[in-house]
Parts: structure tokens; C-alpha cells; sequence
């Protein structure tokens, strides 16, 4: 079984539905509330391992009921959490606000998150075991460059999600091998709105880049390619995109630790991503390897 390691966020989401948001000083009555674990770092690990490989953890949950239940929902989807700290300090939650029309308003506090400042005892080695390492940037840059660094000096394969975009600093760049954005953080990154030249910009900072494109799939571009290469998304009706780019990287990372091409290893995570827009929920909505291996063509 392939090693994949995740450095990244636990965060509650605490969401309530309502028929309009509330306009400042308002107080309006909403319909349902859930509370759904998330965050981008646990959500891509949820991914990592259902779609196979062996996943570990390193990140941090408050010391409150919800870190408790952000533990316990990781190790029931199979992850690794001898390496999430609990801190003193709450769970990071993000505070959402879903409309009628769909739309939302989203406050996130990091809390625990932003206790991850670096690596811990032990964090390296494990590190220096996985087959690929996995970083988004919902906790401090201090760790996820650390992380980066130090995969890097153990020939890891470093797979970075820039989200929520920011501008990330040059030691970093130097030692991600593939960046994942969407195009609208590509475009952020960037200043380019069209995939193909915010890609081949990019270029200039990474040796691989991966922009997602939502149905229309993904725009692989690679310091060896001599242009962006366009990964079809199976054609499938969406209930629910939210997760689905978390779905697809983590899926990405098995599939290429595996010893998969890249077009291969593409056109496997766009089967997942497919799978997981056709349910309701982030994590909740990520497929098991074997609906990956039968979508898969
Ligand atoms: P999110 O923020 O909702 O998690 P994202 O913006 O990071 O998603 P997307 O580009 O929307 O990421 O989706 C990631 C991948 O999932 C796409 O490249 C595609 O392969 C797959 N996907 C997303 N939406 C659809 C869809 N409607 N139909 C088929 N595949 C989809």
C-alpha cells in the first residue's frame, strides 16, 4: 500500500440554511443546522484513503468536543492521527451561512489550526517515509514550509493545493513538485484569467501545475511538455461540488504514489471527482477506491 501524508486543517463547519442571510444587525430565523467535519487538510486525507492508499495526519484539533469528534471521524475513515496534536485551544470552525439560492457566507477561525506553526518531534520521519505529501494552506505558511522543506530533503514528492490563495513565498515554490489550484486561484496566482497562460506562467515558479476546471476537468502543464495538455471531466449530473477538488487531489497523489503516469493518474482523479459531485456533502460525498476503479476508463 502506498504512503500518503497530509499536513493541513481539521475544521468543524457549522452551517446553517436559511432562507436569506441576515443583513447587518438583523436576526433572521434559518430552517436546519449541521455540523459537518471538514477543513481542507482532513478532507483531502478522507480522500487519500478511500481511494486506497495509507494515510497520516499531521495538523492539530482543539481541545473540545469537536476536536474529539474531528479525531474520531478521521480514524473511522481509516487515517492516521498519532501525529495530530490535540492544542489548548478550540477546534478551528468555519461559520457558514447557506442561502435558498445557494449562495453562502463563510467565517472560518483557525484556532487550533494556527497552533501548527511547524513540524513536532517525530513529524519528519514520518514524513520521510510517505510515497507523497500533501499541503494546503488553512494553517501557518511557517509549517507548510517546513514540511515542504523537509520532504524535499527526503525525495518526497511535495503536492501543493494553494487554498484559501495567498501569495506563498519563493522557499516554498522551490521545493513544491506539482501545484493543484483552481483557475480561479491560478488566475489569482497569476493575474491570467485564461487556465492555459496562468498554467504555463506558473511554470516559471514549479515544474508541474495541475489547474482545475470544475465539469471541464483539468489543464495539466509541465516544465517537460511543450504545452498545457486538457483532461476531459466525465459528463455527469452535479447534486454537490463542494469537496470535489479536495476529492480529486487526493486522489491524484494515490494514484500517481502508485506508480501511475500522469494522464493516467489524471483521468483516475477525475473519475473520483465525477463520482463525488454526484453527492451531497464534502467528505461525506468521496468515493472508495472501488467506484474509482469502475468510473475509470
Ligand atoms: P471545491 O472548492 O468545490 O472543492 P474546486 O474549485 O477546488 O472544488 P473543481 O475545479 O471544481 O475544484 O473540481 C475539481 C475536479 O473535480 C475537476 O477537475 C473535475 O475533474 C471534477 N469535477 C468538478 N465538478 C465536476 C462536474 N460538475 N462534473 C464532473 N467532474 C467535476
Amino acid at each position: 500500500m502506498t504512503h500518503i501524508v497530509v499536513l493541513g486543517s481539521t475544521n468543524m463547519d457549522l452551517v446553517a440554511y436559511v432562507s436569506r442571510a441576515p443583513q447587518r444587525g438583523e436576526t433572521v430565523t434559518g430552517r436546519e443546522f449541521r455540523t459537518i467535519p471538514g477543513g481542507k487538510g482532513a478532507n483531502q486525507a478522507v480522500a487519500a484513503a478511500r481511494a486506497g492508499a495509507d494515510v497520516s495526519m499531521i495538523g492539530a484539533v482543539g481541545n473540545d468536543a469537536y476536536g474529539s469528534q474531528l479525531r474520531s471521524t478521521l480514524e473511522n475513515s481509516g487515517v492516521g492521527t498519532g501525529h495530530l496534536r490535540t492544542a489548548e485551544d478550540a477546534s478551528g470552525t468555519a461559520h457558514i451561512v447557506v442561502d435558498d439560492e445557494g449562495g453562502n457566507a463563510i467565517v472560518v477561525i483557525p484556532a487550533a489550526n494556527g497552533t501548527v506553526t511547524g513540524l513536532a518531534p517525530g513529524d519528519e520521519s514520518l514524513i520521510a517515509t510517505a510515497d507523497a505529501l500533501l499541503l494546503q494552506l488553512e494553517i501557518p505558511l511557517t509549517a507548510v514550509v517546513e514540511a515542504a522543506r523537509a520532504a524535499h530533503r527526503h525525495g518526497v514528492r511535495t503536492i501543493l493545493t494553494p487554498a484559501p490563495v495567498q501569495p506563498m513565498p519563493p522557499e516554498l515554490l522551490v521545493v513544491t513538485d506539482l501545484l493543484v489550484p483552481n483557475e480561479h486561484e491560478a488566475a489569482a496566482l497569476t493575474g491570467l484569467t485564461d487556465p492555459h497562460k496562468a498554467a504555463t506562467a506558473l511554470l516559471d515558479q514549479v515544474p508541474e501545475v495541475v489547474v482545475t476546471l470544475g465539469a471541464a476537468g483539468s489543464l495539466h502543464a509541465a516544465r517537460s511538455l511543450a504545452e498545457p495538455v486538457a483532461v476531459p471531466a466525465p459528463s455527469v449530473t452535479a447534486v454537490d461540488s463542494t469537496g470535489a477538488g479536495d476529492t480529486f487531489v487526493g486522489a491524484l497523489a494515490v494514484a500517481l504514489a502508485e506508480g501511475r503516469p500522469m494522464p493516467d493518474a489524471l483521468a483516475w482523479a477525475a473519475a473520483a471527482g465525477a463520482l463525488s459531485v454526484q453527492r451531497p456533502g464534502a467528505s461525506a460525498s468521496m468515493p472508495y477506491r472501488p467506484e474509482i476503479e469502475a468510473r475509470y476508463t
